[in-house]
């Protein structure tokens, strides 16, 4: 791989906003500010921390502890209940602070996007001059107590890495140049993405540290971790882009459906509504050739209530019915820990479904998956007979039955109508 050309051609900028749900909150009332303060879905004594201040992970408090815990640790903590739709306002206007720079800019998550700056060199000569830029007019245009981190590097990976190692109010550049040095101070969980179960699979195959990752072949890495994730580790952390695909016309793709009560009243009806939807997200994942690593859905209710759920696959999917199956499981799962009724029933009113985090088939490494490619290559044999001779001359036996539903499919939206409705939990 030449490592060289690509550096020259890439360069992303990863912006991290600091302890962002509590910073909003800090940002809207001047009494919070400085203090330790905790974001929770509701502020009883079992509630639940999901977000922390700067103060208070300060005084050593954990996301997701229990209130009634995390205040025996730290009495003067301020328990404050959750306000998605303050921090959607927020995330919106930072967004609109990073398109003046980058028309190629894509939200990783309520409190982090990816700029890719790739096309903008000969505009902005020096990245680090850029980058104290846009912190500058976050706080100018945005909020005064916002801090963000920011990455800077070749690929998403790297850049993210970057803001992971300054935090808070963290400005820091990774090149070919310094990588070497910054891995050294770095253990394998360090890298965001690399678990205890990996790092021990790593560990097995004599690979202990960052640094010996990042010079290790890709083939021994593929054994170690006995998957095509230890490829994308090699890529990752020689330069090359495998998070973020900049030259896909799609980063997500979405399908949705609203419910009349008729259409709601069998639950057979709804069964096949969430099969004609993922069909339909594989279907333009073939057309695009690419896999998602990303699946979500989110359900909402006549009473006005929702449920949403994402899912991340390291092995790359595309096959919808395998995506919705995972789904299921985890539907399972929700029921039973909550003892709650059935998630799919005959309160529902809209259904959405979304892919993302794509990987184009190119990069899959054949002969690692061989079935999921033979899978795929039959896929795509039927999709054009279908092409060819009309829909209805082969179907999936899943398929049978959703003529009509498909045709109310709504459509599918770039990420810039998604990234609105994404799901509203910040990444720790
Ligand atoms: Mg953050």
């Amino acid at each position: 791989m030449n490592n060289n050309s690509l550096t020259h051609e890439h360069l992303v900028l990863f912006i991290d906003m600091n302890s962002f749900f509590a910073s909003c909150e800090q940002q809207v009332n001047y009494h919070l500010r400085g203090r330790p303060v905790a974001v929770c879905v509701y502020t009883g004594k079992y509630g639940a921390i999901i977000a922390l201040s700067i103060e208070a992970k300060k005084r050593g408090l954990k996301s997701f502890m229990r209130l009634d815990e995390a205040m025996k640790v730290c009495p003067d903590l301020v328990p404050l209940e959750t306000n998605p739709q303050r921090y959607r306002e927020f995330h919106i206007k930072i967004m609109k602070v990073l398109k003046k720079y980058s028309e190629d800019v894509i939200p990783k998550s309520i409190d982090e996007a990816i700029m890719d700056i790739s096309s903008y060199k000969l505009l902005y000569k020096d990245p680090l001059e850029l980058a104290k830029k846009i912190k500058a007019d976050i706080k100018k245009e945005v909020g005064d107590f916002l801090q963000c981190s920011i990455g800077i590097a070749p690929n998403a990976f790297l850049a993210k890495l970057a803001t992971e190692i300054q935090k808070p109010n963290g400005l820091v550049r990774i090149t070919p140049e310094n990588i070497d040095d910054i891995l050294k101070k770095l253990t394998l969980t360090d890298l965001p993405g690399i678990a205890s179960g990996n790092a021990k699979r790593l560990m097995n195959a004599g690979i202990n540290t960052p640094l010996q990752l990042r010079y290790t072949p890709p083939e021994k890495l593929k054994l170690a971790l006995k998957s095509i994730i230890g490829l994308y580790w090699h890529y990752r952390l020689n330069f090359k882009e495998v998070d973020q695909l900049s030259s896909l016309e799609y980063k997500s793709m979405q399908a949705m459906r609203q419910l009349s009560k008729e259409q709601r009243k069998s639950i057979d009806t709804l069964l096949q509504l969430f099969t004609s939807l993922a069909m339909k997200l594989e279907q333009r994942m073939v057309k695009q050739e690419v896999y998602c690593r990303e699946f979500s859905v989110s359900l909402r209710y006549e009473n006005g209530s929702s449920w949403s759920d994402k899912i991340h696959s390291e092995k790359p999917i595309q096959d919808g019915m395998e995506l919705l199956n995972l789904m299921k499981l985890r539907m399972k799962k929700f029921e039973q820990t909550h003892h709650c009724e059935t998630i799919i029933n005959q309160q529902l009113v809209s259904v959405g479904m979304n892919v993302s985090d794509f990987i184009s088939s190119e990069l899959l490494n054949l002969n690692l998956f061989e079935d999921t490619i033979k899978t795929n290559n039959l896929r795509k044999v039927v999709y054009d007979i279908k092409n060819k001779f009309g829909k209805d001359k082969v179907m999936k036996a899943a398929e049978m039955g959703d003529e009509q539903i498909l045709k109310d499919v709504i459509g599918f939206g770039s990420i810039k109508d998604f990234y609105v409705d994404e799901e509203f939990k910040e990444d720790f």
